[in-house]
């Protein structure tokens, strides 16, 4: 029977870190802080706000939460966005994605500053991912999945690995950054032919579709280690990943649950993220 590895001690071990960095900082009179700009009242936003701002607190990231209203127009927004950019005593700005229909994402994320930019919005910051380039930052939750390998010593040099899903935030950063650590990538997605063939052939198969248990048992290699990205709400209403882990477990060597997985570091590494910026930006 595989084991779950939990995104807990993952999340602990960034947060005991980040405190000790950030108590250095506040010797030295530099507080990081965090913008948060929310559009509307979501309550998927309202929920990843809360969860940020608790993990901020934690770590003595200072907070600003700019809630806008969702009928909000382009030039209004862009003016929001510039004022925060151009606040000094702002390290990190996050923009709760996706915005409504009147606002262009493909105008904004050329407007947020780059070296603000901590959940990889920004084209200069996708574009330092693919490059292998460790001034950027990845967005949360790859990095978070990253995060999960490094703490539970997976090798990755060489490893035959399949992500599942080709999104921007969550598939293609997670395959360039398995490929960056050396793994031997396949991505797969809705056209891919034969699914069950190709993930089971995979040592890692890391999931993010967006589709409830979709995987089971069929996609997976014996002894397979499985990152279950997914969250969604299961047909008995309860939270779920798109891997059915009772079908899998006894197959996999390690699965990461859902929830208490991914999920569960992605506010983490948010504040890593904010802290490296704070960071770069004193040019510390
Ligand atoms: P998207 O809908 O943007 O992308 C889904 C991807 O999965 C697409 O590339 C799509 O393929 C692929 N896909 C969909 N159906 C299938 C299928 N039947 N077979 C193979 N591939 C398929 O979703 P996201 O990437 O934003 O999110 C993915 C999952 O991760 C969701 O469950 C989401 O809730 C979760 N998530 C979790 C986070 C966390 O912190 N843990 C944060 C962000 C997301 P194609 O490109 O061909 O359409």
């Amino acid at each position: 029977m595989g084991i779950l590895i939990k995104g807990k001690p993952v999340a602990d071990k960034i947060k005991e870190k980040l405190k000790k960095e950030v108590a250095e900082l506040k010797e030295k009179g530099i507080t990081p802080k965090l913008a948060i700009i929310r559009v509307g009242d979501d309550p998927g936003d309202m929920a990843y706000e809360r969860g940020a701002i608790k993990t901020m607190v934690s770590i003595n990231i200072e907070t600003d939460v700019r809630a806008l209203s969702k009928n909000i127009t382009q030039s209004d927004f862009i003016n929001e966005l510039k004022k925060v950019n151009n606040d000094k005593s702002i390290h990190g700005i996050l923009i709760l994605r996706p915005l409504p229909k009147q606002l262009d994402e493909n105008i904004i994320k050329n407007v947020i500053a780059p070296e603000k930019d901590v959940d990889c919005f920004s084209p200069v910051n996708v574009a330092k991912v693919f490059e292998g380039d460790e001034t950027g930052f990845p967005p949360c939750t790859p990095s978070a999945v990253m995060e999960i390998l490094k703490y539970y010593d997976i090798p990755l040099k060489g490893k035959n690995t399949v992500v599942i899903g080709r999104s921007m935030i969550v598939g293609k950063p997670a395959a360039m950054l398995l490929l960056k650590e050396h793994a031997t990538v396949t991505i797969c997605h809705s056209r891919t032919i034969d699914l069950p063939q190709v993930a089971s052939g995979a040592e890692l198969l890391v999931v993010g579709i967006g589709r409830a248990k979709m995987v089971n048992s069929s996609h997976i290699k014996n002894g397979a280690i499985v990152i279950d990205v997914g969250i969604n709400v299961g047909e008995d209403g309860k939270l779920c990943g798109d891997v059915d882990t009772d079908d899998c477990i006894n197959k996999v060597s390690m699965i990461t649950p859902v929830p208490g997985g991914v999920g569960s570091v992605t506010t983490s590494v948010l504040a890593k993220h904010v802290v490296k910026a704070c960071k770069m930006q004193v040019g510390l």
